[in-house]
């Protein structure tokens, strides 16, 4: 209780009305279940959202300063926080770098909270083409860049060029700036990243084309998404990586091991495996991370004692 304390009341400090200079907001045990498309998460003692590389720097010294443990959150849409939430700073970065420009023919220059639909949105408009295989995932740039998200028609690292980071909670505050290479990334992982790492741009190429070659593709993509995901329901997507490289698995993806365990509609709780898709589990309404994660350990132990097969978590599990 003192250390939360401790922490609100310098947090507090860098607040306009207390005299400090933040642009974005402090927020102090907050749900984090507000902030993460599962809608689940217990409270965190800090929620930072910066607004500006300022703030951010000033988020760092801070957590430097009290040694606070810290989490990068993006959109929240591959994260399953716990129902007793998180004892630091959970760095929201939903207003941090939020444009999208041309840098040079051929790349796009993005910041490190645009969101996935904004950026496939404006694809479509100008005619982009080559960022149609990121069609639906819901989360940030830098989401992408840490998951290297992808669909069956390929991977973030298939467009990425280059990457801004910055080191949080150490003395300096440096942005580096690297080049990626295809082995910096595997599925869903990247590597080249320091835990302390925070995503603040990354430049993606493109090959300009007709608007509405590149609309049409991206909004069949929506279409067949819509039709064979509970997109309507919240979720985290796809709960385990495919296991198709394990000789047991045969080939097969992840919602077919769970189909093959009879565990489609099996429900804990308030939360589900979905009917519609066998990989998603679903919050009906006030589901638990309790419940979440014992569904998880169902399909995963199940998976290995029935089938020798071994699933392993794509969601992020703090
Ligand atoms: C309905 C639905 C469909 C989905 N479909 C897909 C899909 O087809 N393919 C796919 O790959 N994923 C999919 N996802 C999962 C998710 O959208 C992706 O993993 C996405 O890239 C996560 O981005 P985010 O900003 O929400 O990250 P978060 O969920 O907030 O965080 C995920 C991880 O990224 C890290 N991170 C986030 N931002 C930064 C940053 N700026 N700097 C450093 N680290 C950061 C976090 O620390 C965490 O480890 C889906 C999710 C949903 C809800």
């Amino acid at each position: 209780m003192g250390q939360k304390l401790a922490y609100q009341r310098v947090f507090s400090e860098g607040l306009p009305e207390n005299g400090g200079k933040l642009q974005g907001s402090v927020e102090f045990n907050s749900a984090l279940s507000r902030y993460t498309y599962y809608q689940i998460g217990g409270p965190a003692a800090v929620i930072a959202t910066p607004k500006s590389l300022e703030d951010l720097r000033w988020i760092s010294e801070k957590i430097a300063e009290l040694k606070m443990p810290f989490f990068t959150l993006g959109w929240g849409s591959n994260i399953l926080f716990p129902d007793d939430g998180f004892h630091g700073v959970v760095i929201r970065m939903k207003f941090l770098g939020t444009q999208i420009t041309v840098a040079e023919d051929g790349v796009l220059e993005l910041g490190g909270s645009v969101g996935g639909s904004s950026l496939l949105r404006k694809a479509s408009s100008e005619g982009w083409s080559g960022l149609a295989h990121l069609t639906g995932i819901p989360g940030s740039v830098g989401g992408m860049v840490a998951m290297n998200a992808g669909t069956h028609l390929g991977e973030f690292k298939d467009c990425a060029l280059k990457v801004e980071t910055v080191r949080i909670g150490e003395g300096k505050f440096n942005l580096a700036v690297r080049s990626l290479k295809p082995e910096d990334f595997s599925y869903r992982r990247s590597h080249f990243l320091n835990p302390h790492d925070l995503i603040t741009r990354a430049w993606v190429k493109y090959t300009p084309t007709d608007p509405q070659t590149v609309k049409a593709q991206i909004d069949e993509l929506y279409q067949r998404r819509k039709s064979t995901q509970p997109v309507d329901i919240p979720s985290c997507g796809s709960v385990f990586m495919n296991p198709r490289d394990q000789k047991s698995a045969e080939g097969m993806h992840a919602w077919q091991v769970i189909d093959k365990l009879g565990l489609r509609g099996h429900r804990i709780g308030n939360a589900q495996i979905s009917e519609k898709h066998s990989n998603f589990i679903v919050n009906l309404g006030g589901a638990q991370a309790h419940d979440v994660r014992a569904l998880i350990t169902l399909a995963k132990t199940r998976a290995k004692d029935e089938l020798g097969i071994y699933l392993h978590e794509e969601v992020k599990i703090l």
